[in-house]
């Protein structure tokens, strides 16, 4: 039996961006604040083995989408949630209240990245990723536009503005369908 959605209680926010630019940074930060629960989806992936296997070339698990959406299907649909991911297309629509995408910056990028370890054509693909502003457009192209958001994260400054504005949208939050 199909049931109507239920009302949430409390919003889920989809925090994603190419990597590097301080999803996981910000989202522990805005979980401890609001009290939300943050779900890491690379980390999720690994413990569950949601995935097809390593891709070689892309030097990443080969996600599996489906079993990502049946897994955290129960959580979405209570509400409560932070979900940080550096994709967003494969989630349904109707499981969001906002969608923030975070954007940094080409040479902190880069910085970033290489500390990270990151070999040069993987390396190469995130800065293009970013330039090119992907995750923004995909976010765009999968959600309503009034939902999706975009903030910069260059610095420490900028977590911290992040973080309280969406404490504060958080704390005003009630659900409206
Ligand atoms: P993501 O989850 O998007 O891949 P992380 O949160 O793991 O990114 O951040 C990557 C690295 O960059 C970490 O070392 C983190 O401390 C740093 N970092 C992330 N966001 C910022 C920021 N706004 N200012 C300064 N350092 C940041
Ligand atoms: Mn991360």
């Amino acid at each position: 039996m199909v049931q109507e959605n239920a009302k949430r209680t409390r919003p889920n926010i989809l925090v994603t961006g190419t990597p590097g630019t301080g999803k996981t940074t910000m989202s522990s930060a805005l979980a401890e604040a609001t009290q939300l629960r943050h779900i890491n989806v690379g980390e999720l992936v690994k413990e569950k083995n949601l995935h097809d296997g390593w891709d070689d070339e892309l030097d990443c698990y080969v996600i599996n989408e489906d079993l990502v959406c049946d897994e955290l299907e129960d959580a979405m649909e209570e509400g409560g949630n932070i979900v940080d991911y550096h994709g967003c297309d494969f989630f349904p629509e109707r499981w969001f209240d906002c969608v923030v995408v975070l954007q940094t910056d080409n040479t902190v990028l880069y910085d970033r990245l290489s500390k990270r370890g990151y070999a040069d054509s993987k390396l190469s693909n995130n800065i293009e990723c970013e330039i090119f502003q992907v995750l923004l457009e995909e976010a765009k192209e999968s959600f309503p536009e009034d939902k999706v958001i975009a903030l910069k994260s260059d610095t420490i400054e900028d977590i911290s503005r992040n973080v309280s504005s969406l404490t504060d949208w958080v704390r005003n939050w009630h659900s409206s369908s």
